[in-house]
């Protein structure tokens, strides 16, 4: 571990930004998945220092199996950040989602991801092998001028100084902690205490070979092109989709099994009775051998998602754990962090009030949509999961199948009223501009500012005179000068 090496100093500010803030601070961010990348990159972008602290290995993040979906509110910020072609290369395009009727494979409807919603979104559905999209991050990170550390597991915060505690006892200051470190957060404990509860599902994602696939015809189709499958069984779903063009990736949604908190237990997928599925699902599991299994933790919603001095707050998982593998997870993350690198590009000075009112802003800008996407997410489960002789299950199929009768699957015939009622059920969830949200309360603030009550403000206090310049910016010190 090398957690005392100097920063690069690489140009800070890149554009990503209408202005970077006149003042730098030095920001500790726990954890190096998609929310910890995410809020660095923005947070650098802004103008201050960042250095991130990840408990696993480089390695792990290489070796990770498993694929993400990205839906269009996240290819729109990948594109910002200059990450178009690089996405576009490594992913591969949604076309479409079929939900097929889980024990007989009928197609009961699908959603067309048609080219005339994908220009109106400005912006793409795909999916990608969770290592790719981790390495995307990582580069541009590197490039830009963020310290990442691997192996380096905090097992304490002071949320006084702050600072963070290596498992080696070495102390790690910073002007502000971010708890990017997933539904286990370290710093969440030490800001609510709340203990996590287990929830009703665990999740399973596994990468199966192309190349394995193309021997059975009916599984070679499925890779023809984009297009995701559900099959809604009873208690359980299994999703597939392409990640790559040689991958194809497998998720399963299994009542709860033995408790694993991590994205690092491997499991053998012979322990998984996949029997009441349709052949095509059973074969499609049969060809991998081992998934990660992680599980579903319920958490109370944090009042205040910074501590009350504002020397920490929290991004992504740590804040609204989706149940593992849905849709919105990485999504709801890197809004958070374009949200926070938005509103740290306008900071003016170092005192602590501002500080809250940006802290604040956040909460505020994010609060709603991300209970709004948590709450959806949690319905969308429940609605793949009903069991058969459930009345609910029959008028979920009947529903599906009228969907499907509207909306030919044919692109060319969609009807200007499927589409139109697609483009209401899109704009919501997928419509969602981050950088737009940040921006309206700022040109609100004037009066938002006198609306606003700051939950929890001390004393006007400044942060301690920095030591150290670094990029032109200055640092509070880490453990090796203080
Ligand atoms: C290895 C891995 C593989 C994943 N694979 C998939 C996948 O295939 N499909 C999918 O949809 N989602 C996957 N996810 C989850 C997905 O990244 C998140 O749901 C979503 O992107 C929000 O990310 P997050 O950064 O907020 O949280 P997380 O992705 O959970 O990241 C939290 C990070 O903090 C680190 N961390 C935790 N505690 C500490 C500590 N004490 N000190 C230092 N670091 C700490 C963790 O190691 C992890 O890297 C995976 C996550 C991980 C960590």
């Amino acid at each position: 571990m090398s957690v005392n090496m100097p920063f690069p100093s690489a140009p800070v500010y890149s554009g990503l930004f209408h202005r970077a803030a006149d003042v730098s601070l030095h920001f500790v961010v726990v954890g190096a998945s998609v929310g910890g990348l995410s809020v660095a990159y923005n947070l650098r972008q802004a103008g201050h220092t960042v250095h991130v602290l990840e408990k696993s290995s480089k390695l792990a993040f290489e070796s990770a199996t498993g694929g993400i979906r990205v839906p269009p509110n996240m290819t729109k910020l990948l594109f910002h950040w200059g990450l178009e072609d690089i996405i576009m290369r490594t992913g591969v395009k949604c076309p479409r989602i079929d939900f097929l009727e889980g024990t007989n494979g009928e197609i009961l409807s699908s959603v067309l991801y048609h080219d005339a919603l994908t220009r109106e979104l400005q912006a793409e559905t795909i999916a990608m092998k969770y290592s790719d999209l981790i390495q995307v991050l990582y580069d541009l990170n590197i490039e830009s001028g963020v310290r990442v550390d691997y192996d380096a597991e905090i097992v304490d915060v002071n949320l006084e100084k702050p600072y963070v505690i290596l498992e080696s006892g070495e102390q790690i200051f910073g002007d502000i902690v971010v708890g990017t470190d997933g539904p286990r957060s370290v710093v969440r404990r030490k800001m609510d205490g709340a203990e996590i509860r287990e929830g009703p599902y665990t999740g399973h994602t596994f990468t199966i070979p192309v190349a394995n696939m193309q021997r059975d015809p009916e599984l070679r189709e499925f890779t023809r092109d984009g297009t995701w499958k559900l099959w809604m069984g009873p208690k359980k779903c299994i999703l597939s989709f392409m990640v790559r063009k040689d991958t194809y990736a497998v998720q399963l949604i299994w009542p709860r099994r033995n408790p694993s908190l991590g994205w690092d237990k491997p499991v053998s997928l012979s322990e998984f009775d996949v029997s009441e599925f349709e052949p095509r699902a059973q074969r499609l599991v049969r060809l991998g051998a081992e998934a990660i299994e992680t599980q579903h933790v319920l958490q109370d919603p944090l009042e205040q998602w910074f501590s009350p001095n504002g020397k920490a707050f929290l991004v992504g998982d740590a804040l609204h754990f989706l149940n593992p593998g849905t849709f919105h997870g990485a999504a709801l993350a890197m809004e958070d962090a374009a949200v926070v690198g938005s509103l740290f590009s306008r900071l003016r000075t170092r005192n602590r009030q501002e500080i809250l009112v940006l802290l604040n802003a956040y909460q505020e800008i994010r609060e709603e949509r991300c209970n709004l996407i948590t709450d959806s997410e949690y319905e969308r489960i429940h609605f793949s999961v009903l069991e058969v002789g459930d009345p609910i299950r029959a008028q979920r199929d009947a529903g599906l199948k009228a969907s499907r009768e509207i909306g030919a699957l044919d692109w060319d015939s969609v009807s200007e009223e499927y589409l139109k009622a697609q483009w209401e059920e899109f704009k919501g969830s997928f419509g969602y501009e981050a950088y737009d949200a940040a921006d309206s309360w700022w040109v609100d603030w004037g009066s938002l500012r006198e609306k606003m009550s700051v939950r929890s403000i001390p004393e006007d206090e400044e942060l301690p005179q920095a030591v150290g310049t670094l990029a032109g910016a200055n640092v509070v010190a880490t453990t090796s000068v203080y």
